[in-house]
């Protein structure tokens, strides 16, 4: 970045708009996956350096906030974790999902128009069941946040959007068939980047079917590809939606200068784009060029967030004319737009059209692999089909690693749920507590509806609750 700091002092003291931004940041120093990962200690140190050069945290937009450790039943809300919560959250993964926590009480008690939770470790590709790191995620910060919301304050239609360069298949996963909850994620195509999914083709279960899209990009699309994706599918959607809250999961690592992927996008383009979805709530996920690209595309965003002027904000190196599409990738993505909005219009038909022709149960059988701890699972998940509801899901679930082998079943009760589907479900934890038709280590019950959570453990006959 062009040191103007004194010229962006001047821009910010005149631009005094309605309303602070809150910001939570936590570089969590003591934890990392290993000394060399690029998920590290040192991830955010630059960008503290540099939001602290500037005196961002001084000015009378921004207002700051200690983040605090998110609780057990924070994380029961959202995930089966396997052995149990204290393996897959440490104490850094508390307080990561918890400073997105203290962001979203703010906001609700009308303390900040919006908020930028900056911490790590990131979670998005953390799913449902956790058997243990996939992706540099244990526990999912954006989902523990709206569950949470939920709850407390009784939102009910919440929009994701993901725009780090990986697909977020864990929030993916967990609102798979969750129609009140919209996730739209851009992401490079999953033929050329992990986690190798993402296409346009996964739309969300039969049940939520629309309420799940993904825009696969060419590497090397720029930012007037990325707008372009932004303009003409993501704020239409999200004006249709109509949503009570619009959550960023905001990965910086579509940046030109990220190691880890191969995209075109500036630190301007993400300060625009955020300016243009004006996100309640923006949370880190990736970003991994830690020196040269994080702290611009961090302070961009703060920038945006808070009104204040970010046309001074440019990397060293930057050259307009790298940021501009080729024509042949934009009719492309032209194509994927009209896909998906078709998708997203007929919904409601979707979904009716699969009430009619399954039968009382659907099913899907996966393969996840955990990349960081290396472990394989296998997942066997049934929906109910419900006249009435989203249905109640159970997941069947089989784990081999260095950890040994882990089997668990896991059901679980959506906040929308009808009074028969609660009971039928609760019935049938006491049922697979009784009498499981195979030997599993762990049972799981997790009653949104009740916001009451249970894990049985076969082997000590000893069950844990957890209840607000
Ligand atoms: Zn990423
Ligand atoms: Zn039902």
């Amino acid at each position: 970045m062009k040191k103007k700091s004194q010229e962006r002092q001047a821009d910010v003291l005149g631009t005094g708009s309605a309303g602070q931004t809150g910001l939570v940041f936590f570089p969590a120093f003591d934890w990392a996956i290993s000394p060399s990962h690029p998920e590290r200690e040192e991830r955010l140190l630059y960008t503290r350096d540099q939001i602290f050069e500037e005196g961002v945290m001084d000015l009378p937009q921004i207002r700051q906030y200690q983040p605090r450790l998110a609780d057990p039943i924070d994380i029961a809300r959202v995930h089966f974790c396997v052995p149990d919560i204290e393996t897959q959250a440490t104490e850094a993964h508390r307080i990561a999902a918890g400073g997105a926590l203290v962001i979203a009480d703010a906001l609700m008690k009308g303390e900040i128009k919006n908020g930028f939770a900056l911490v790590r470790p990131p979670g998005h590709h953390a799913m449902r069941v956790v058997h243990g790191n996939r992706g540099f995620c244990n526990i999912n910060n954006e989902p523990i946040m709206i569950e949470y919301l939920r709850q407390k304050y009784g939102l009910k239609r919440v929009a994701i959007v993901d725009t780090d360069v990986h697909h977020g298949d864990g929030t993916q996963d967990i609102y798979w068939h969750d129609p009140d909850v919209l996730f739209i994620s851009f992401h490079q195509d999953g033929r050329t980047l992990y986690p190798g999914s993402g296409f346009t083709s996964e739309t969300g279960g039969p049940l939520a079917r629309g309420t799940t899209l993904n825009v696969p990009l060419p590497p090397g699309t720029t930012d007037e590809g990325i707008l372009f994706v932004l303009d003409k599918l993501v704020l239409p959607v999200l004006e249709e939606f109509q949503p009570e809250l619009v959550v960023n999961s905001a990965g910086q690592d579509n940046h030109y200068s990220d190691p880890l992927a191969n995209m075109s996008f500036s630190a301007r383009g993400y300060a625009l784009l955020n300016e243009k979805l004006s996100p309640d709530i923006a949370v880190l996920e990736g970003g991994y060029s830690v020196e040269t690209a994080l702290p611009y595309v961090n302070l961009g965003i703060i920038m945006a967030m808070a009104g204040i002027d970010y046309s001074n904000l440019y990397e060293p190196d930057y050259n307009e004319n790298n940021f501009r599409e080729d024509p042949a990738n934009i009719k492309r993505l032209g194509e994927i737009v009209r896909e998906l909005s078709d998708v997203f219009q007929q919904r409601h038909e979707l979904v009716k059209a699969a009430r009619q022709t399954l039968g009382p149960l659907f099913q899907r059988n996966r393969h996840i692999y955990y990349d960081t701890d290396q472990i394989s699972e296998k997942q066997e998940e049934s929906l109910k089909i419900c006249p009435d509801c989203p249905g109640y899901l159970f997941i069947g679930s089989e784990a081999v690693g260095p950890m040994g082998r882990h089997r668990v079943y896991c059901i679980s009760i959506p906040l929308q749920s009808c009074p028969r589907c609660q009971r039928e479900a609760r019935d049938f934890y006491l049922k697979m507590r009784r009498q499981p038709p195979k030997s599993y280590d762990y049972l799981y019950l997790q009653d949104r509806a009740a916001d009451h959570y249970r894990q049985y453990d076969y082997g000590s006959q000893k069950e844990r609750v957890t209840h607000s």
